[in-house]
């Protein structure tokens, strides 16, 4: 199975129905350790990116996902949006057809350094890049052992859960929740989990 463009597609569509279901959770997350509008960002960005791409006509992958970065960025006025816009940006640029899964790994690890070059988090800063590190980990591994793109969609996204939930105990050192020091300890960062949804998301469109 080749990641094209109906898959791609869908998987926008899919991570916006996910976003619209689990925004009452993002939020509070965020008002946790944040401003409490990380649900509300990533709903409003993601509508407006259905609507965009109901009047798009996309002849390859990757244009469905730049329409979708680039109606992130103008969209969604949080940190999130100008990161999540960018790493879809990036992930369009890498994918001119339709993708194998090495292909498909190598996008999404363009995502990754997207993100970290806009943002400048590392690994255990507490933040998206925290979820996304292992997912593009895992995929890649899957993908260059050989596994078709179902599997390594949904390695990508125990591997996403697993990132969202190892925040637990960090001390976010980025964003927002980096004001609060110590006390954003204990809590699950809001956008390792709208990031483990993004996954989640690429698992259940490709599932066979
Ligand atoms: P804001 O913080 O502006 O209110 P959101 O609430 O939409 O924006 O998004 C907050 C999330 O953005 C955080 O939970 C964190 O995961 C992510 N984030 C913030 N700053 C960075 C950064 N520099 N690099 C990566 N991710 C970041
Ligand atoms: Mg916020």
């Amino acid at each position: 199975m080749d990641f094209d463009t109906p898959l791609a597609e869908a998987w926008v569509r899919t991570i916006a129905t996910a976003v619209e279901q689990h925004r009452a959770h993002l939020t509070d997350l965020d008002s946790a350790i944040g401003d409490g509008d990380h649900g509300s960002n990533l709903q409003r960005g993601f509508a407006a990116v259905l609507t965009a791409l109901d009047d798009l006509r996309p002849d390859n992958p990757g244009a469905v996902l730049t329409k979708t970065g680039t109606t992130l960025i103008s969209k969604v006025g949080g940190a999130s949006g100008p990161l999540y816009g960018k790493a879809f940006r990036a992930i369009g640029a890498a994918l001119p057809g339709p993708a194998t899964p090495t292909t498909l790994a190598e996008a999404l690890a363009a995502g990754l350094d997207a993100i970290r070059a806009l943002g400048k988090a590392d690994p255990g800063d507490k933040t998206i890049v925290d979820a996304w590190t292992p997912a593009v980990a895992a995929f890649r591994t899957a993908a260059t052992t050989g596994a078709p793109l179902p599997e390594a969609a949904a390695a990508a996204a125990e591997a996403a859960e697993q990132g969202a939930r190892d925040t637990i105990p960090l001390q976010a050192r980025k964003g927002r929740a980096s004001y609060l020091g110590p006390r954003s300890t204990g809590h699950q960062d809001p956008g390792a989990t709208s990031t483990a949804l993004i996954f989640r998301a690429l698992a259940t469109t490709t599932a066979t």
